[in-house]
């Protein structure tokens, strides 16, 4: 194990790493036990619009945690108040059991990164990784030793008398990220940290961030509009729609089971079906693809329509099927053995799908409604 997985040692934390004096907790204290975040009810509106409207959420010790939702949804300002930049206007915020809805930043045992990392230009990277130690008046020789352990963390070592224009896009988030774990906080926040970084770079370090979150053992509260990204960091994620949770559970669990209809159109393809009053969903790689008479897999549900659209997508071709029920699938198959060419060709073709009941999911009866398709997409599959 590298020095810098002493970062942050489990029961082992520094002085200067509580900035809760004692005396000052709520009754209880820092319960054992008691989980990493808790919000009950919290609001928080801005004029007529509720951009937090009643939360309740439990966060493990240790958890990779992500709040998934589309752009406006609440996200940011959830995450303003855990970190104290914001009051909520009702509800209350519990770090590690102790309720810190009216402390301010600085006396809350977390720390934030944001996409937009200002690093100090005139500093070179050590330094900056070291500032919030110096501020804490943390000792020189300690400080040092801490940020060089931080660097070592995110790989980046060798880089610490380089000047942050010296660095790429990737390694200045690296920085940002070893700026904020260098102060060993119970709970990292995270606001789409990787957002301005091209996908392969993104990808990259979210590998990079998991590895982190599991070697130093501190709970990451993680902010993202990217489902993949989700889905592929988190033990658990929240999906948000409009400041409230629309679902939360396991990445396998929301993808697979969706509970809502947005959260079915919000994770992947919806693919809303409605079938004897109930609405479904079915995934697309679920289905079956059969062209020119195809024999359906055995045991499996058959409809038939027509490919309405094809985009080849490399090593996935995706289909929109329009099913003579006036319903719109969309089908991925991977290309095994399928020429580019030749898949594309098939748009017009009539066609059958198939797929097994048991991965067929229904969804909240609320929703049949809208599974219906509406008058434009009746017209279109015309
Ligand atoms: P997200 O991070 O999910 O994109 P935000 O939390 O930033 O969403 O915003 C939620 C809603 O609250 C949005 O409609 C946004 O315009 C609004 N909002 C956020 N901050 C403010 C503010 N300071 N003043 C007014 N409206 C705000
Ligand atoms: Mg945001």
């Amino acid at each position: 194990m590298t020095d810098a997985g002493s970062l942050v040692a489990k029961g082992a934390r520094t002085a200067s790493s509580a900035p809760r004096p004692a005396g000052d907790a709520t009754p209880g204290g820092q319960a054992d036990g008691a989980p990493a975040i808790r919000l009950l009810g919290v609001r928080k509106s801005y004029g007529a619009l509720a951009a937090v409207d009643g939360v309740d959420l439990e966060v493990g010790r240790g958890e990779f945690f992500t709040m998934l939702g589309p752009s406006g949804s609440g996200k940011t300002t959830l995450l303003r108040i855990i970190a104290g930049f914001e009051r909520p206007d009702g509800g209350t915020v519990e770090l590690a059991g102790a309720d810190v809805t009216r402390d301010p930043p600085y006396a809350r045992n977390l720390n934030t990164v944001f996409q937009d990392y200002a690093l100090f230009p005139h500093m070179n990277v050590l330094d900056n990784v070291a500032y919030g130690l110096r501020v804490r008046r943390v000792a020189r020789a300690e400080r040092r030793r801490r940020a060089q352990a931080a660097l070592e963390m995110v790989r980046l070592a060798g880089r610490g008398d380089h000047k942050p224009v010296q660095l790429s896009g990737g390694q200045r988030q690296r920085v940002a990220l070893a700026r904020a774990i260098v102060n060993e906080p119970e709970v990292l926040l995270l606001d789409e940290p990787l957002g301005a970084l091209d996908l392969k770079l993104r990808q990259e370090m979210q590998l990079e961030l998991k590895r982190i979150q599991r070697e130093i053992g501190i709970t990451f509260i993680y902010v993202t509009h990217d489902q993949e990204e989700a889905l592929a960091m988190s033990d658990r994620l929240a999906v948000f729609n409009q400041g409230r949770i629309e679902q939360l559970g396991a990445p396998i669990d929301v993808y697979e089971h969706p509970a809502t209809e947005f959260v079915a159109g919000f994770i992947g393809v919806s693919n809303l079906l409605e079938r004897s009053g109930r609405c479904l969903t079915v995934r697309p790689e679920k289905i079956h693809l059969l062209v020119g008479g195809a024999s359906p897999p055995t045991g499996s549900h058959v409809e038939s329509g027509h490919i309405d659209a094809v985009t080849y997508l490399g090593p996935i071709t995706r289909y929109v099927v329009a099913l003579d029920t006036g319903e719109r699938l969309t089908v991925v198959r991977q290309n095994l053995d399928v020429a580019a060419g030749e898949s594309i060709e098939t748009k017009g073709q009539a066609v059958s799908v198939a797929w097994q009941d048991r991965h067929t999911y229904e969804i909240g009866a609320e929703a049949a409604q809208l599974a219906k398709p509406t008058a434009k997409a009746k017209k279109e599959a015309k």
